[in-house]
């Protein structure tokens, strides 16, 4: 067991922070898609700490977080005309570009692939904790592999006290899922984990983009274009069932149909349009239908209390894969999937 340091986000608990990170240690901070477990990413050493506090399998890549738009050229090969433009408009932000990466960055990051996940977060505490540390990132989100990425501090302490050197306790995440992993080494995009930023933000600064087959479904193949996606994910203890309809008189009656046959302790996440039909049930609302992102803010976050509550079966109504609904159906899929 590791003694882990709590901190706060004035610039004295930052500056504690950096260094830690900067003496090869590792450092959770928050950020606007989820919390991100940090080291060195120039240093084996330190990024090994992750893959170990994370239980994380060494095949799957790291991304790398930096503050300034003008130090990426020190960690890839070239920046792509499409690179430059996706950078332009979305960054800072949720989107992860994947560019070929320089040696410098460490090949345990890359877990031996030729590229490297770059990405320029918006949250002013995780871009000044970067600027402090000066140097590359990495940082997957702070949980224990498999399980939902954690959205609060509450939750980053849960997975991680005793594994890491240092927690930086922020608010909670606005975005809730993870970001966008956009393939960029190209002419197309090809985004490769669907995020905050939506395809038709890509495609309206590049002109066309393409989704990878893997961000639909949970295909589980040997070689998949980001490596990630071939893992159980997201998954909260209590068995998830997720219910997809067309109207909302079809998905209410599908969730009836299993709360009323289910002898487990059982809760409905559902929406603001749904929760008037379940008074008789345990239930948290998720948020709106026709605003998506409330459904990704809360989601991971629910996931979790539902886990602190002892529920052992989760009914999710699910919502179109329209715009960010698209990541929250990716993550709901993967999180039912047995
Ligand atoms: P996490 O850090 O937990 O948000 O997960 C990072 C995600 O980005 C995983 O799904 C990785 O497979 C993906 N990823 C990171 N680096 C690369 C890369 N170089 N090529 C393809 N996918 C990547
Ligand atoms: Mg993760």
């Amino acid at each position: 067991m590791k003694e882990t340091k709590l901190l706060g986000t004035t610039i004295d608990d930052l500056i504690v922070a950096a260094n830690i990170l900067k003496n090869g240690g590792t450092v959770i901070f928050p950020t606007e898609t989820v919390y991100g477990l940090g080291a060195n990413a120039k240093d084996d050493e330190a990024v090994k700490k992750i893959f170990i506090a994370k239980g994380r399998p060494s095949d799957n890549p790291l991304i790398v977080h930096i503050d300034d738009f003008r130090k990426i050229d020190n960690y890839v090969e070239e920046v792509t005309d499409i690179a430059k433009k996706l950078a332009a408009r979305c960054w800072p932000g949720p989107m992860t570009l994947v560019l070929k990466k320089k040696k410098c960055i460490s090949d345990i990051v890359s877990a031996g692939l030729d590229t490297v996940g770059i990405r320029i977060p918006q949250s002013t505490e995780a871009r000044e904790f970067l600027r402090l540390c000066d140097l590359p990132v990495a940082a997957p989100s702070a949980n224990i592999s498999g399980k939902p990425s954690p959205t609060t501090s509450k939750h980053a302490i849960d997975d991680m006290m005793g594994r890491v050197d240092a927690i930086i306790c922020g608010k909670p995440c606005e975005v809730g899922v993870e970001s966008t992993v956009i393939d960029a080494t190209g002419d197309v995009p090809i985004i490769l984990r669907p995020g905050g930023i939506t395809p038709n933000m890509v495609k309206a600064v590049c002109g066309d983009v393409i989704i990878d087959k893997g961000v639909d479904g949970v295909e589980v193949t040997d070689k998949p274009k980001s490596p990630g996606m071939k893992y159980k994910h997201y998954a909260p203890s209590a068995e998830v069932i997720l219910i997809d309809g067309n109207t909302i008189q079809e998905i209410v009656e599908k969730i009836e149909a299993k709360i009323k046959t289910s002898k487990e302790k059982t809760i409905i996440l559902c929406s603001e349009e749904t929760s008037d039909y379940f008074k008789d049930f345990d239930t948290m609302c998720l948020g709106s239908r026709n605003k998506p992102e409330t459904f990704a803010k809360n989601l991971f976050y629910a996931f979790r209390e539902c886990d602190i509550k002892g529920y052992d079966k989760i009914i999710l109504e699910g919502i179109e894969k329209e715009g960010i609904g698209l990541a929250v159906m990716n993550r709901a899929t993967r999180a039912a999937h047995k």
